[in-house]
């Protein structure tokens, strides 16, 4: 610690003790006993005697620990066995066994007490340094058509990266030929998300020459598929967005992407739940969902497929989870 920073502390510990008031401190300071071996310090003056502090400060921020919530069987060892008071064990509605907190994780000084008591394996401490990668995203200053081919070179060197699954949502199947061209000789599947059958009286639909063209080139059409969150009234009639609406507020769900990624990102992440539905993409696999705002592509995203039953209820390593955006719009446009 910061010879400053110590006495800073002792001066407002020793304050505080005087007044009696040193339950104020207690996040800061613990008074451990009363009796401070050398007898007598001295601070304005003042002789105290018989009192000792122990500092939790400003040199444990270089330091972390972290409980593996999986691992974690809440025996509370660790509590017991920390010296520093830095586990609290919490339990509520959800947790009825309760879970480790690490409440004051800056008074941890690394000791390790509490890692050999764990029989589970589950924590971890060390250096406050972060891992982490750094990867571009591509911010279409405007949405729309106009975006479609990088959108279609993005996703192509995602997949060249080893994600197989590609679900890219259009009408009128212009977009997954331009995708599917640029996908040839790659190892990836690439499967399109048509409209919803609710829609089929007022959009156009893929014409046969287009579908034709599209399976010569191994894409799999979704056309009878019922999307899983769409949220426009016609939809409403679907027997799947039924379901999922009783389960879930959907609707939230649809309006909420839109504020983050406009049109494209929750017709991205319909697209994938949709193909998980049909059955084209493995529970758990990462899938690259394409979507647009009116026509052509501007959004791309990677996501864990997922049932949309266990969007958000389900168990945990199932639930919704966007791993990576590859490009969006940075201006969003409404439709509805
Ligand atoms: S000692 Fe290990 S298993 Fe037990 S509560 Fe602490 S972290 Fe969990
Ligand atoms: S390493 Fe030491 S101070 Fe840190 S949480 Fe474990 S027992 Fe407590």
């Amino acid at each position: 610690m910061p010879v400053d920073a110590g006495v800073n502390i002792a001066k407002e510990a020793i304050d505080f003790t005087l007044n009696g008031e040193e339950e104020q401190l207690k996040d800061r300071v613990q008074i451990t006993d009363k009796t401070f071996q050398s007898g007598t310090f001295s601070y304005n003056n003042l002789s105290i005697q018989n009192t000792s502090f122990k500092f939790w400060g400003v040199d444990q921020i270089e330091r972390f620990v972290w409980i593996i919530d999986e691992r974690c069987n809440t025996c509370a060892k660790c509590i017991s066995a920390c010296p520093r008071q830095v586990f609290e064990l919490k339990v509520f509605e959800a947790r009825p066994k309760g879970y480790i907190y690490v409440t004051e994780w800056l008074r941890c000084d690394g000791c390790g007490e509490c890692i050999d008591v764990c029989n589970q394996k589950a924590i971890e401490t060390g250096e406050m340094v972060p891992s982490f990668t750094e990867k571009n995203i591509c911010y279409f200053e405007k949405p729309g058509s106009m975006n479609t081919k990088k959108v279609c070179e993005l996703v192509a060197s995602r997949v060249q990266e080893g994600i197989k699954y590609v679900v890219v949502a259009s009408v009128s199947g212009s977009t997954a030929l331009m995708m599917a061209e640029h996908l040839k000789g790659l190892d990836a599947k690439l499967i399109v998300f048509t409209i919803p059958l609710a829609w089929k009286s007022s959009h156009p639909t893929i014409k046969q020459e287009m579908k034709e063209k599209l399976i010569s080139l191994g894409v799999k059409i979704m056309e009878k598929a019922v999307p899983a969150i769409e949220c426009g009234p016609e939809t409403i009639e679907c027997t799947g967005f039924e379901r999922s609406r009783v389960e879930i507020n959907h609707v939230g769900i649809w309006e909420i992407l839109h504020g983050i990624g406009g049109q494209g990102l929750p017709t991205a992440v319909e697209a994938i739940f949709t193909a998980v539905e049909e059955r084209e993409i493995p529970i758990g696999s990462q899938a690259i969902g394409i979507g647009g705002t009116g026509c052509g592509a501007d959004t791309a995203i990677v996501m864990k497929a997922t049932p949309y039953e266990q969007m958000l209820s389900g168990p945990i390593e199932n639930r919704f989870d966007i791993l990576d955006i590859i490009a969006l719009p940075k201006k969003k446009l409404r439709y509805w």
